[in-house]
């Protein structure tokens, strides 16, 4: 499907109707450049699942751990494997762990190349792109 957004706050809407549609377990691979509205999207969804705490960029630590207030998704975990990262750094900071977790739900900025080890794995994926129209203008794919 696709959707358009025209500013933050509307990624940010649109972040939270898609954490409707999400029912635990779910490995979220989000697809996108520098600047496309990851983070941004990353806080829709914490904000839909009932994130008290504010998401910021898990650039420098690759991982950050949140406690929601859904009943049947009750963490939410961000990575940022920024421009991708080896399969054995993301386990060596026991990241892997949490994917398929079934009160989890995982999202990877940056994680187009986990694609294949999710689908070996069973886990169930879901991919979202977003490209960058024009200054506040973004495309996703999902
Ligand atoms: P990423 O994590 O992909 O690098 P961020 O979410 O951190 O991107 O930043 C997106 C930037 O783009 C923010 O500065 C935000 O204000 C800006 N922006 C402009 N329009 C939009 C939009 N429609 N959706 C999301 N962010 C937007
Ligand atoms: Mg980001």
């Amino acid at each position: 499907m696709k959707a358009i957004t025209k500013s933050q706050e509307e990624t940010i809407l649109f972040g939270k109707k898609f954490a409707k549609t999400l029912t635990g377990g779910e490995v979220v691979l989000l697809i996108g450049d520098l600047g496309a509205g990851k983070t941004t999207f990353v806080k829709g969804v914490a904000s839909g699942l009932g994130v008290k705490n504010i998401i910021t960029s898990p650039t420098f630590v690759l991982m950050k751990s949140y406690k929601t207030n859904n009943i049947k998704i009750k963490n939410l975990v961000h990575i940022d494997v920024y421009r991708g990262l080896a399969l054995v750094d993301l386990e060596n900071i026991g990241a892997l762990e949490h994917f398929g977790e079934r009160d989890t739900i995982c999202l990877v900025e940056w994680g187009g190349a986990l694609e294949e080890y999710c689908l070996k794995e069973r886990i169930n994926l879901k991919k979202v792109s977003i490209k960058n129209i024009s200054q506040n203008t973004r495309e996703f794919i999902y």
